[in-house]
């Protein structure tokens, strides 16, 4: 029983320090973003949010353009249905 505490203790010391390191640890990096393709340290203002490379420039254009069209789908579908809806119910009315 007594060894158990022992090890519990130890245990408990140890969460301790890592929790403490953890923390001072965040308080040392500085304010800091990553490149959204390889997530490599830019700066906090970067705007498009990709480090310098080329590489990940265009693929970020990649994902942006195919972002957008997915955003005008997510719009241009349910204008599709409201007005199947609409045709529907005027077609109905005039049967
Ligand atoms: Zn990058």
């Amino acid at each position: 029983m007594a060894k158990g505490s022992k090890m519990a203790d130890r245990i408990r010391s140890n969460v301790d320090k890592v929790r403490r390191n953890s923390k001072s640890e965040l308080k040392s990096i500085p304010p800091h973003r990553h490149c959204v393709i390889c997530r490599s340290v830019i700066k906090i203002d970067a705007d498009p949010p990709v480090c310098s490379k080329q590489e990940c420039i265009d693929k970020h254009r990649k994902n942006e353009r195919s972002r957008k069209q997915l955003s005008i789908l997510m719009y241009i579908f349910p204008a599709i249905a409201i007005l199947l809806v609409i045709l529907n119910v005027t077609q109905g009315g005039a049967a």
